[in-house]
């Protein structure tokens, strides 16, 4: 069900007159409840629920959708609003009838994609982002930074292994790593582009009309290893998006691949615990052994 609430403040703020009665939860987010609903005009839209203290989730959303958005290289839905109705939050943006595609020339077009997008550099120059926002349900912080070699291992390798400290899990050698990334991605040229963040399979799709597209974003200005690398971690993309990358981008270099997918696998332990603390542990020891 859709609150009337709700309705009305769409209603007063954009003018979409919904069908509450055509509203279907959708499976697949981790964070949210989600609904899609028809407008009255025959458009869709999209709404994400949470607890009303998460507004500011929604807010950095927005601002990364945003930023997807004015590249115009790949499909991302158009924020439209969000606010706390009642006791929850609410976020409503343009719905898209997306469907699965895993035929060759579709992963192409969104390999394709997401190289342009990469393509799309930081307008200062500089790492992170105007905002702050969330990998699942961690802060993700962004602060302007010139070196990536500081960004990463201060704001995401660091930062985690701060929060695993305030839940009572000490990495082993996670100094010692610390360093070793850092004099690595120091000695690297790193461009600053434009990433979707958190690029596992079940943040990217296809609308009616095959065209990829992008939902669901963690957006900073990184190494375009990252996102690359964490497509590799969960899976989900064919052998056409990687070739069809890869005519204008060389592919992930191994040891950044487990470097950046560290990162994960740390945010995962922080969230869920279990074994993802062995598998970090390992990538550590891999890393060190490598570096
Ligand atoms: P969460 O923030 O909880 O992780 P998602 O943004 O991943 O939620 O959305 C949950 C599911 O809803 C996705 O897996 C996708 O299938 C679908 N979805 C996401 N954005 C849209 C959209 N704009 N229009 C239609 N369906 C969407």
């Amino acid at each position: 069900m859709i609150p009337q609430a709700v309705t009305e403040w769409l209603r007063e703020e954009t003018g979409i007159q919904l069908r509450p009665s055509t509203a279907r939860s959708l499976s697949g987010g981790c964070i949210n409840e989600a609904r899609l609903v028809e407008a009255e005009d025959g458009s869709l839209v999209f709404l994400k629920f949470n607890q009303r203290h998460q507004l500011p989730l929604f807010e950095a959303e927005k601002l990364s959708l945003d930023l997807l958005r004015s590249t115009g290289v790949i499909r991302v839905p158009a924020p439209y609003c969000h606010a706390v109705i009642g006791d929850q939050a609410a976020f409503a943006m343009e719905g898209i009838r997306l469907t699965n595609r895993s035929d060759s020339a579709s992963q192409e077009t969104m390999g394709s994609a997401l190289a342009n997008l990469h393509q799309s550099l930081s307008p200062s120059g500089e790492f992170g982002a105007d905002f702050d926002n969330h990998i699942g349900a961690t802060p993700q912080p962004n602060p302007g930074t010139e070196s990536w070699a500081d960004f990463f291992t201060e704001n995401r390798l660091e930062y985690q292994f701060q929060l695993a400290e305030s839940r009572c899990h000490k990495f082993r050698n996670a100094r010692a790593l610390l360093d070793a990334v850092h004099s690595h991605l120091s000695s690297l040229d790193i461009a600053p582009s434009l990433l979707h963040g958190d690029l596992w399979g079940g943040n990217v799709s296809f609308d009616e009309g095959g065209a990829p597209v992008l939902f669901d974003p963690a957006t900073y200005f990184g190494d375009r290893e990252a996102d690359l690398a964490f497509t590799h971690l969960f899976g989900g993309f064919g052998p056409g998006f990687y070739e069809a990358y890869r005519s204008k981008f060389p592919e992930v270099e191994p040891v950044r691949e487990t470097i950046y997918n560290l990162y994960h696998l740390l945010n995962h332990f922080n969230l869920f615990g279990g074994s993802y603390a062995s598998q970090a542990e390992s990538s550590i020891q891999q890393i060190l052994a490598t570096l």
